[in-house]
């Protein structure tokens, strides 16, 4: 007990919790480390910094160029136009990190007189220091203050039917935590957490030895015969039924756009620090967790209370929606060093080595909405 002590007191707080958490109730979920490191109030990850740019630990498509958010903003437009020009156009972004798509979404919407005026924007963030980039990313625009509000959850989001409602979830799929199971000589058993001793001193990986409750989240599955291991993230089923939930009492759509693949597939779960890979059971807390997104889970939980369409690459939908006009009109009055700047960004957004191809966008439409550009199978 004494050496236990003594070995916490080397530990962050995270890496503590979890530590008394297991030690107390034996080895956890992937799930629950994965909630504790990121999301826990106190010390999870995304909770008090600012995770991104440069300095921080990963870049994300909105930071990496304007042309990003332009492209999902037209696409808004477009929406808009095709139903109507509603007056009250309801935009929510599902975890909008520094707040930078919305930010290019309100600007770009000025140019567009009356969904300039229909435009509100809905912010479903958890972490308190992400609200507060996101409050300053916004302040400039001369909005009624009652256009920008926030969320902690989706779940506190009310429903409105009488406004168009559009939810953008760009990378916050890929942050909700996955259970992570294998298959053995008997059967499927969950991967679970363990402490690698009963000295503090880091975490590993262990097969539950016998079935475990989160099995339950693979019943009902369709799994490819040769399938040996399997993620599975209940919270994304959660939050697509709160989706759903929305998209059938007000007209509108969601537009999901994440790494991933459509089908379920093996283990994918990383750690992200300072732009590289990092251990994902080392330093809980200061390292981004993240897995791929199955977007066919998504799909079984939109069922027929909405339709699903997509997902196809990231490059195709961009280029689609007219990414190389606008750079080349950006670049016409651009200097040398921002035309670099702006060409380089779009590579990498559309590469089709790189963000373009692994990225996949998919919407869900209210049931009987004609199929938005450019979705139209
Ligand atoms: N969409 C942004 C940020 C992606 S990072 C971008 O592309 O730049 C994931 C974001 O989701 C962060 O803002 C994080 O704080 C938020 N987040 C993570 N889990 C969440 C949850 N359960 N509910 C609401 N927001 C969450």
């Amino acid at each position: 007990m004494i050496s236990l002590v003594r070995g916490l007191r080397r530990l962050s707080a995270v890496s503590s919790t979890l530590y008394q958490m297991i030690l107390a109730r034996g080895p956890i979920s992937v799930a629950d480390y994965m909630r504790l490191a990121l999301t826990n109030a106190s010390t999870g990850y995304y909770m008090n910094r600012d995770v991104f740019g440069a300095k921080g630990d990963f870049i994300t498509s909105p930071e990496i160029s304007q042309l990003f958010g332009e492209m999902l903003g037209i696409w808004c437009v477009h929406l808009w136009r095709e139903n109507g020009e509603p007056s009250s156009f309801r935009l929510v972004e599902l975890g909008p990190g520094r707040g930078t798509l919305a930010s290019d979404v309100v600007r770009l919407s000025r140019q567009f007189s009356g969904f300039d005026e229909a435009l509100k924007v809905d912010m479903v963030e958890i972490s308190p220091k992400m609200q507060e980039l996101q409050r300053k990313a916004l302040e400039n625009f001369d909005k009624d203050t009652s256009s920008f509000r926030w969320f902690d959850s989706i779940q506190a989001l009310p429903v409105e039917s009488s406004s168009f409602t559009v939810f953008l979830a760009h990378e916050f799929f890929d942050a909700l935590p996955v259970y992570q199971f294998v298959l053995t000589r008997r059967g499927w058993r969950e991967i679970l957490v363990d402490v690698v001793s009963n000295e503090a001193g880091g975490f590993r990986f262990v097969k539950a030895p016998g079935p475990t409750p989160a099995l339950g989240f693979m019943e009902n599955r369709v799994l490819p015969a040769d399938l040996e291991a399997l993620e599975v993230c209940p919270s994304a089923g959660l939050v697509t039924l709160e989706i759903c939930r929305h998209l059938s009492c007000a007209k509108g759509a969601a537009l999901v756009i994440d790494y991933g693949r459509d089908g379920p597939g093996g283990l994918t779960l990383r750690g992200f620090r300072k732009h590289s890979l990092h251990d994902v059971l080392l330093e809980p807390g200061s390292v981004d967790l993240t897995a791929d997104v199955d977007f066919s889970y998504i799909k079984e939980f939109v069922g027929s209370s909405a339709k699903c369409l997509g997902p196809m690459t990231q490059r195709e939908f961009l280029k689609k929606m007219g990414i190389d006009v606008r750079l080349r009109a950006l670049e016409a009055n651009a200097s040398e060093d921002v035309a670099k700047d702006l060409h380089s960004g779009y590579n990498m957004l559309v590469g089709s080595t790189a963000m373009g191809s692994r990225f996949k966008v998919m919407t869900i439409i209210s049931n009987g909405m004609v199929y938005p550009y450019p979705f139209l199978n």
